[in-house]
């Protein structure tokens, strides 16, 4: 990878590590197959970098949400199967048949608009129809359900639509003790039977993330939807650890100056901060409005070339304090602000719990155009 000097900030993503992930993950699931997810840019990670890299390593299929996240993999020459599960009204179903993108439909109206479209291009839509069995976003839930699975089969019959999925999501599957991962459970369960009375008997079952993945091997039917954990993140903290998960992002920041503080100096908004001992003070144009999350005291650590360098004070908007003691740091040097740890930084798990911050926030919250991407 290849960092432009000038840049103040920018995020590095180890593709071999989401690779190794991939594998694991995919061995975990198996013989259930991985479905990749790489919406909101694979979680700020690249997406179709990330897509091919997962391809590359096993993955079977990719996920993303809105279609024109689809159509940029295809315009890049990604042949997988891809599902996009979050379209409305007007959505441009015909050229997602067209390129063979694959859609969930969440109700009668949406399943006619998408094989009205497919006709129109005179094609077949891959559907995979989305039950609601207790998230309560989206998805028919039974009363509608029926007649979902109804009218997908008279679709199906006549050639617009193949119904090749049926899928729900879990609201809580990072909470493995929560009552309603099991009763989620039971409603799909009575979904799929439903569908099969309507005579769809659909290859690709799915409900489990990456949590579920990880905990409940009884709810990885024929795939499973992987996110975070594709990032090495721990979606269950501790699971990961067991699985050998690596995370992929580092973000890393220049030192832009450097000055001697006394002990007792008071630093950034609110003085949160005191200096107990004469130091160094490092400053780091990275702040919320690139998407860092205002860290609590001097919970957080940076890392400097293997030292662990604790933020000091509040996060501003645009730039951050980092106290370096009497290490050497210099104006020009990085300073690595969240990664795998290697030089002394936190994690994004470790983040997240320290600001509260959820991890799936933090990643997909850096400001992707202050932040750029370095490959
Ligand atoms: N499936 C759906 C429908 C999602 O919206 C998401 C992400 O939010 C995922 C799977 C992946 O979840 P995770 O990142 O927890 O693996």
């Amino acid at each position: 990878q290849s960092v432009d000097p000038a840049l103040a900030a920018w995020r590095e993503v180890d593709l071999d590590a989401i690779g190794r992930n991939v594998r694991a993950l995919a061995d975990i699931a198996a013989p259930a197959s991985l479905m990749v997810v790489i919406k909101a840019d694979a979680y700020s990670h690249g997406s179709v970098e990330v897509a091919r890299a997962a391809v590359a390593s096993g993955a079977d299929h990719l996920g993303v949400a809105v279609l024109e996240e689809a159509f940029e993999l295809r315009s890049a020459g990604i042949t997988a199967p891809v599902l996009a599960w979050l379209a409305g009204p007007g959505a441009r179903y015909a050229e997602a048949v067209a390129c063979d993108v694959s859609l969930a439909a969440y109700s009668c109206a949406q399943v006619e608009e998408i094989a009205r479209a497919a006709a129109s291009v005179g094609g077949r839509a891959q559907v995979h129809l989305k039950a609601e069995t207790g998230m309560w976003r989206g998805g028919a839930a039974a009363g509608e359900w029926r007649e979902l699975v109804d009218l997908a089969g008279r679709l199906q019959r006549r050639g617009t639509v193949d119904v090749v999925g049926v899928w729900s999501h879990l609201a809580c599957a990072d909470e493995p003790r929560s009552s309603s991962n099991d009763a989620q459970l039971r409603l799909f369960l009575d979904a799929v039977e439903v569908a099969g009375r309507a005579g769809l008997e659909p290859s690709w079952r799915h409900l489990a993330n990456s949590a579920a993945t990880l905990s409940r091997p009884d709810m990885h039917f024929d795939l499973v939807r992987c996110g975070l954990a594709v990032y090495g993140v721990d979606p269950l903290a501790g699971h990961g650890a067991t699985v050998g998960l690596e995370q992929a992002m580092t973000l890393k920041g220049t030192v832009t100056h450097v000055k001697e503080a006394p002990a007792g100096a008071g630093v950034s908004y609110g003085h949160t901060y005191r200096t107990s001992t004469a130091t160094r003070l490092a400053l780091v144009p990275l702040g919320y409005a690139d998407g860092i999350p205002v860290a609590p005291g001097t919970a957080v650590r940076a890392g400097w070339r293997g030292h662990p360098v604790p933020l000091a004070g509040r996060v501003c908007m645009d730039q951050l304090v980092v106290d370096v003691g009497d290490l050497p740091v210099q104006p020009g040097d990085e300073v690595t602000l969240l990664g795998p740890g290697r030089d002394g930084e936190h994690t994004v798990r470790r983040w997240s719990d320290l600001t509260g911050r959820s991890t799936y926030e933090l990643l997909t919250g850096l400001d992707r155009r202050r932040v750029p991407l370095a490959h």
